[in-house]
């Protein structure tokens, strides 16, 4: 085995877990459905070179992104405002703007959306995306290199991390372009906050600044500006701009998987089982599957997004509700809130009830 980026091959072992579900954000309509999902393996291992993360277990055959795949978390106040800090920093030029991996493109029409918007065309590629919306085209399909041009902005948000080799996959097909930008989950973060829950069997391929910056000189880019979004869980990479400075060579670290299970479940059993996770994303599935695989001691997941709402939590079976609904619900002691830079929501919507609060994040507390 070679590193994807480096072709480097000694390797230390960052993470394990199995029979993870490959897909934390399928909507099942039962419970039955989410117990037998399609499950992998996580085997992350840390390249010594050049200090990439990746999933040497992955298997792209089991990963399928269709229609009944809702990622959209534009239902969350906070995920919104992240998203204008996004598009402000995209350059605002009469060009066409090409975004890899659109979802449902809402990120796309909200950077279209501004009244001083430029922007000619906007084409969204996506197998989960089909329509045309004014100046906005949306492709279901993967995507190839003839769908850009060297005069395009080229915007790529958290579609690196899926993809098993980042060089040939994405970066050199599009290292002509006029723009780059690459927004990606920041290794670090997860590593420095002891976040097991940051590792999905969909992200095969973890950076962070030095990494990142390795990934994109490695694929023939000179200039690359890093920036660290979302209280420095994302960074953003903009081409042309200049690297401030020397990025920070991650150390390794191993993530005892079953340390932190048994200090979460020892946790948990004082609640009896009325717990509930909040924010059912890629994160509380992970949490459930690997804290309470049996339904054991969680109750319920709590979403706001209306299309998870009624369904069931993919490998665990766990309902999913509103939101709205947690501090109606009988005997619910305590929330598991998954991401920490969601608080202040949380609170609006159960701060004067005796709901306690446990951060999935422990060093937040
Ligand atoms: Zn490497």
């Amino acid at each position: 085995m070679i590193c994807p980026l480096c072709d480097g091959n000694n390797f230390q072992s960052v993470f394990r877990a199995e029979g993870v579900p490959v897909n934390q954000h399928q909507l099942c309509r039962t419970e039955d459905i989410a117990r037998n999902i399609i499950r992998g393996d996580l085997d992350f291992l840390y390249c010594e070179n050049c200090t990439f993360i990746f999933n040497a277990a992955f298997d792209q055959n089991k990963i399928s992104y269709n229609l009944n795949y809702d990622n959209n978390q534009m239902y969350s106040d906070t995920f919104v405002q992240h998203v204008s800090r996004i598009c402000a920093q995209i350059p605002n030029e009469e060009r066409r703007v090409v975004e890899i991996g659109c979802g449902d493109g809402e990120f796309l029409r909200r950077l279209f959306q501004s009244k001083d918007c430029k922007y000619t065309k906007g084409l969204g590629i996506d197998p989960s995306c089909h329509s045309t919306e004014g100046k906005l085209t949306f492709c279901s399909r993967a995507f190839n290199e003839n769908d850009i041009q060297k005069d395009d902005i080229v915007i790529a948000r958290h579609l690196i991390e899926h993809l098993p080799n980042p060089l040939d996959d994405l970066l050199q097909k599009i290292r002509h372009c006029y723009k780059v930008i690459i927004e990606t989950p920041d290794i670090q973060w997860t590593l420095e906050n002891r976040f097991i829950w940051d590792f999905f069997y969909e992200h095969c391929s973890l950076f962070s600044k030095f990494s990142l910056l390795y990934a994109f000189k490695r694929s023939g880019f000179n200039e690359i500006g890093l920036s660290k979004e979302l209280d420095g869980q994302y960074l953003l990479a903009l081409t042309g701009q200049k690297t401030k400075k020397h990025q920070d060579f991650l150390g390794y670290l191993r993530l005892d998987m079953s340390s932190i299970k048994e200090q979460w479940q020892n946790l948990l059993k004082q609640y009896c089982g009325r717990v509930v996770i909040w924010g059912v994303g890629a994160k509380g599935v992970m949490f459930a599957n690997l804290i309470d695989p049996n339904k054991e001691f969680i109750k319920y997941g709590a979403e706001l997004n209306p299309s998870k709402i009624g369904k069931f939590i993919p490998g665990t079976g766990h309902e999913i509700i509103n939101c709205v609904d947690v501090r109606c619900c009988d005997n619910i002691e305590a929330v598991v809130l998954m991401n920490p830079v969601y608080k202040n929501e949380l609170m609006s919507y159960i701060g004067d009830s005796r709901i306690e609060i446990l951060f999935a994040d422990r060093s937040k507390e």
